[in-house]
């Protein structure tokens, strides 16, 4: 198989953690039949202070060329007050539109070398298994009318959260797949006591469970979500909910696997006509700028975005059970970076890639 695969590395500690990722992806692809061709491009920041847009002309051809990209993160603290279209951040919503990939999948498990990282107890953490099915291009983030308007002594703030059926029906479509290669069960998280977007929610997710009598189906509340996700993280297999509140949700999973820095995403759209499926794979963090440039980022989570990027573009499971065995055997030697608080001196960066590709 010939992986055709646009590297877009951002901002920030995106580039650090990027570097490893690549590094591995290269590792996987030499221990295999397959060929590799890797295209780099600009985004966010950096694609603003080169040419002005973060999102270019170029970018977005290069991605609708490519099979799958892979991203590192966005942003720089100095465009924190640009307007909204010179900001790094309109460069990742950009291109999630332009590749219409309409699904985000964030795994989040509990690694046993990690448990006593996460500041939860044990008990409630070990055996953690879970993935969260994020609608990624609706609801309020783009939805219309939106912006602040002043009138006289008034200013007024609006945001519209907009969602058809056919945008939650394809979405809850691939979190019942997703479960029936799992445990068989799907967990839609709404606020239907309060919003009309949400009761059509269920309503469709609802209807679609029909057709997969083989999963188990139960809705609950996004602010019980929040509160179950630390309190009975075990009872969780497949969580499917929609932009925002999966925006938020997510990032608490991250408390359970220990550090952000662990967290791959892979967002994912329909199949190409080469049959590869349409995907952004990156790490849920974002450019950390407090750590930047200093070669101490956790580059696992975008090392797992690459295990996604094989798994569900391209169908390689097996190689991308290697990447996560690798990962694994990593974690257990205790050669980590700060965030996972090893007991000795904590790993850099780019250490912890070399230590990855090596047990590969
Ligand atoms: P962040 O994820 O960048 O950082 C939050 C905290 O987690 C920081 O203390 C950081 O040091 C730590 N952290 C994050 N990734 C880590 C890693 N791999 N290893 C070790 N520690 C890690 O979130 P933030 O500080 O809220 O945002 C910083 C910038 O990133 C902002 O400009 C924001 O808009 C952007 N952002 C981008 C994305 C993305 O590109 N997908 C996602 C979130 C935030």
């Amino acid at each position: 198989m010939n992986l055709n695969i646009l590297v877009l590395p951002g901002d920030g500690i995106g580039t650090e953690v990027t570097r490893e990722a690549v590094k591995v992806l290269r590792r996987v692809v030499r221990k295999s039949d397959h060929s590799l061709k890797l295209t780099e491009g600009l985004l966010g920041g950096i694609a603003i202070h080169k040419t002005g847009s973060p999102l270019p002309d170029e970018t977005v051809r290069l991605a609708s060329e490519a099979d799958a990209t892979l991203m590192g993160a966005v942003g720089l603290p100095e465009f924190d007050h640009a307007p909204p279209e010179k900001r790094p951040e309109k460069g990742l919503l950009g291109i999630r539109k332009v590749l219409g990939v309409y699904a985000n999948l964030r795994p989040v498990r509990a690694y046993p070398a990690l448990l006593d990282s996460s500041p939860l107890k044990n008990d409630r953490v070990a055996g953690t298994d879970m993935i969260i099915v994020r609608e990624l291009t609706g609801g309020i983030y783009y939805g219309t009318p939106r912006g602040i308007e002043e009138n006289g002594s008034e200013t007024r703030a609006i945001n519209t959260m907009v969602y058809t059926r056919a945008e939650i029906e394809r979405v809850a479509q691939m979190a019942f797949h997703l479960a029936r290669g799992r445990r068989k069960k799907v967990t839609s998280v709404d606020k239907s006591n309060v919003l009309e977007n949400s009761q059509l929610w269920r309503r469709v997710v609802t209807e679609i469970a029909r057709e997969f009598p083989d999963v188990a189906l139960d809705h609950m509340l996004v602010d019980n979500c929040a509160m179950q996700l630390i309190l009975t993280p075990l009872r969780f297999d497949v969580v499917l909910t929609e932009n925002m509140f999966g925006d938020i949700l997510s990032d608490e999973g991250a408390v359970l696997a220990g550090s952000i820095g662990m967290l791959p995403s892979a967002s994912i759209g329909d199949r190409k006509p080469s049959g590869a499926w349409v995907g952004l794979y990156e790490p849920v963090h974002g450019s950390a700028p407090d750590i930047a440039g200093q070669n101490k980022a956790n580059p696992l989570g975008a090392i797992g975005s690459v295990a996604a990027l094989l798994e569900y573009s391209f169908g390689l499971k097996q190689e991308a059970a290697a990447v996560n065995a690798a990962v694994e055997a990593v974690l257990c030697s205790g050669k980590v970076t700060a965030d996972l608080k090893p007991p000795g001196r904590p790993a850099t960066t780019e250490e912890v890639g070399e230590a990855v590709c090596a047990a590969i």
